[in-house]
């Protein structure tokens, strides 16, 4: 069984597109939240996830401030532009998709949730101190994680009092073992300075994840970005991949 595991697609369609491509075939998605927000396709986005099979999928902080569920006043301003144009553009049947979205999921043995197990949708686990405290907001051998927007991986041995943290090389494949927090990095906007789409894909019969990367065609998006007068920033990162 296969399973894409993806996170922070943040209405790029393109990158989206480019990942389900390279993916191969695929059982089950499991999304970990932040559809929407940046980027120029939400509702385009969020109809492609829809159609996903076996699909389980999270409610991320840009989500929630796209419903008005939480005040864009907590964003920085461009985030916030984009949080505004965001809900101008969504439709009613997108927008009643991400109403139904749940901020924290188990299931066959995996803790799902956008930030953190302690604080689904709004705390970052940046660091191993952090990372650390966490362990014991879940139960599950593994927690699946997004919203940084970097590929790692949190792993706490039995004996050990402080998590480890991976920085993966990709495309790595890893043997699993508990307990671990992996986070698949950002389909669509990743942040640490490789402009591909990141994604994972768990096997969890032969308990194995494997971190990938996907060149797609950034110009392209830019030039929604543009159109759709979106902050000129926002564009600028997808390039450079910050
Ligand atoms: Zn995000």
């Amino acid at each position: 069984m296969r399973i894409l595991v993806i996170s922070d697609l943040h209405a790029n369609l393109t990158a989206l597109d480019a990942v389900i491509a390279d993916a191969g075939a695929f059982d089950a998605v499991w999304c970990l939240g932040d559809l929407v927000g940046y980027g120029p396709d939400p509702n385009e986005v969020v109809a492609r996830v829809r159609a996903f099979p076996n699909l389980v999928c999270l409610l991320g902080n840009h989500d929630a401030a796209a419903l008005k569920v939480i005040d864009a006043d907590t964003f920085n301003h461009e985030a916030r532009l984009a949080i505004y144009w965001t809900q101008q553009s969504l439709t009613d049947g997108s927008v009643f998709f991400l109403q139904s979205l749940p901020e924290r999921q188990v299931i066959n043995g995996v803790t799902l949730v956008h930030g953190s197990p302690r604080q689904p949708v709004w705390e970052y686990l940046l660091d191993t101190r952090t990372a650390t405290l966490n362990f014991s907001h879940f139960d599950t051998p593994y927690c699946f994680v997004g919203h940084t927007h970097l590929p790692v991986e949190y792993y706490l041995p039995d004996e050990a009092q402080i998590a480890r943290l991976v920085v993966p090389e990709t495309p790595l494949e890893l043997t699993m073992a508990p307990r671990a927090i992996f986070n698949p990095g950002s389909v669509g906007q990743p942040r640490d300075r490789d402009p591909r789409a990141s994604y994972a894909i768990y096997n969890p019969d032969h308990n194995t994840w494997e971190y990938r990367r996907v060149a797609y065609d950034i110009p392209a998006v830019q030039a929604r970005m543009k159109t759709a007068k979106l902050p000129e920033r926002h564009s600028q990162r997808l390039s450079s991949g910050w």
